[in-house]
């Protein structure tokens, strides 16, 4: 059985902390696998595209992400232990974040990144990333290290327009 977590919000300590890297053998830790499947049903819960271990207070390196589309290229995935193998160009783009409810910003990220890490078996993923994908990938990592958006974003302000909510709410929040 999988549990929705409660998501902590900017101002709890956790979500400033860099995520301590999770052991390879810790992998196949039922409760690990018990943390994989709770992330993935809060993140579905949310919604959200991606959500962080640090956000349901856990300061561990791993994430989820699903962008929600037929591309199984875009998720689901969990990723433990992520890194950037590589990372090109630059888009800006509006984001929200499930640990700031109801905001948005526009923020410049990497315009594509592919991510290396390991699966919820312990095997090496690849992850190539473009546009809303690769801000994704972004997002999460930068939780792992302590960041959030709202750190980098310019004019971080409520959401209004349609597109903001979208954002902040519904399509996109990571
Ligand atoms: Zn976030």
């Amino acid at each position: 059985m999988a549990y929705v977590r409660s998501i902590i919000t900017d101002g709890h300590p956790t979500l400033r902390k860099v995520a301590k890297k999770v052991d390879a053998k810790e992998i196949h830790d039922p409760l690990f696998q018990q943390l994989i499947d709770d992330m993935f049903v809060t993140m579905y819960d949310a919604p959200g595209i991606g959500l962080a271990a640090p956000q349901v207070n856990v300061s561990k390196r791993l994430f989820t992400v699903d962008l929600h589309d037929d591309d199984p290229a875009h998720g689901p995935f969990v990723v433990v232990n992520p890194k950037f193998e590589r990372t090109e160009g630059e888009i800006e783009s509006l984001e929200g974040c499930l640990s700031v409810p109801g905001y948005v910003g526009e923020i410049t990220r990497f315009e594509s990144v592919v991510v290396t890490g390991l699966d919820r078996d312990g095997a090496k993923i690849q992850l190539e990333g473009t546009g809303l994908f690769a801000t994704c990938l972004q997002h999460e990592i930068d939780h792992l290290n302590g960041v959030l958006y709202v750190d980098r974003a310019k004019n971080v302000r409520k959401a209004r327009t349609e597109e903001e909510v979208a954002a902040a709410e519904s399509a996109g929040p990571l």
